[in-house]
C-alpha cells in the first residue's frame, strides 16, 4: 500500500530524515515509536505531502505522490491524517466538522453529507453531540470527531501523529478504542504514539525511530522483549 525508497527531508541544514525505507501493507497497522525530534511526525507529515520530501520516493497504491501528474488533493483525500490537536473549527458543530469536506471536496448534497456524518458520529460514540460546539466536547471527543472528520474523506490509509498526547489521562482509552475497532474493520494506519500498552496490543509492527532513522523494527513481541538495539532498549526504559 505504501513504499517509502531512501526518503530524505532536510530543513536547510538540518537533515531531519535520511534514507528512510519502509514498506507498509494494506490493512496494516503500524505503529512508529522513538524519542522527540526523532522526525516521527516529519514522516508522516511527507507520506501525504504536508512536507515536500526532498529526495526518495513515496509511492501510495503504486503512485509516485511526488510526480508532477499526481494530484495533490487526491492524496490527501486517500491519507487521512489525525493531529495531536484536533484543529477542529471552533465555530462549526461536530456534524459540520465532519460534513463539511463531504460537500466541499466530495460535492456531496447537504443531506448525503448529514446522513454520512450521522453514521460517523455513531461510529465514534457521538451520536448525541451532532450539534453540539467543540468548546463544548472534552478532549476526548473532540479527538473522535476530528477521526470521523478524516473518516468521512474515505481514505484508505489514516496516519495518525500522537493522537492522545494532549489529552487528560482519563479521555485517552475512549480514542484508543476508536483507533482499535478502526484495526479491526481493516483499515491500514500508521501511528505515532508513546502509548506503549497500545502498541504492544494493536499493533502487527513497530518502527523504532533515531535521529531520522528507523534504527529497528519488528513486531511488538520482538521490539518489546528482544530488542537488538541498545538505543531501543534505552529508550524503552525510559518510557515504560
Ligand atoms: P518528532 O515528531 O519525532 O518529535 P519532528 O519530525 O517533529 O520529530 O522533528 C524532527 C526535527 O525536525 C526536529 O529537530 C525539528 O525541530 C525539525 N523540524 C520539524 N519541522 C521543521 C520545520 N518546518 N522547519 C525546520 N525544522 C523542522
Ligand atoms: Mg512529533
Amino acid at each position: 500500500m505504501i513504499q517509502v525508497r531512501q526518503l530524505t527531508k532536510s530543513f536547510g541544514n538540518l537533515h531531519v530524515l535520511k534514507k528512510i525505507d519502509a514498506q507498509i501493507k494494506r490493512q496494516e497497522v503500524v505503529c512508529i515509536i522513538g524519542p522527540s525530534g526523532s522526525g516521527k511526525s516529519t514522516f508522516l507529515r511527507c507520506l501525504n505531502l504536508l512536507e515536500e520530501p526532498s529526495s526518495g520516493e513515496v509511492l501510495i497504491g503504486g503512485a509516485n505522490i511526488m510526480d508532477r501528474q499526481t494530484n495533490i488533493n487526491a492524496i490527501r483525500q486517500k491519507v487521512g491524517m489525525v493531529f495531536q490537536q484536533f484543529n477542529l473549527f471552533p465555530h462549526k458543530t461536530s456534524l459540520e466538522n465532519i460534513t463539511m469536506g463531504l460537500i466541499k471536496l466530495k460535492k456531496c448534497s447537504k443531506a448525503e453529507a448529514e446522513e454520512k456524518g450521522r453514521k460517523l458520529l455513531e461510529k465514534v460514540g457521538l451520536s448525541e453531540k451532532a450539534d453540539v460546539y467543540p468548546r463544548n466536547l472534552s478532549g476526548g471527543q473532540q479527538q473522535r470527531v476530528a477521526i470521523a472528520r478524516a473518516l468521512a474523506m474515505e481514505p484508505e490509509i489514516m496516519l495518525f501523529d500522537e493522537p492522545t498526547s494532549a489529552l487528560d489521562p482519563e479521555m485517552v482509552g475512549e480514542v484508543l478504542q476508536v483507533m482499535k475497532n478502526l484495526a479491526q474493520d481493516g483499515m491500514t494506519m500508521i501511528i505515532v504514539t508513546h502509548e506503549m500498552g497500545f502498541a504492544r496490543e494493536a499493533a502487527d509492527r513497530i518502527l523504532f525511530m533515531d535521529q531520522g532513522t528507523i534504527l529497528e523494527e519488528g513486531t511488538p513481541e520482538e521490539l518489546f522483549n528482544h530488542s537488538k538495539q541498545e538505543r531501543t532498549r534505552e529508550f524503552l526504559r525510559k518510557i515504560l
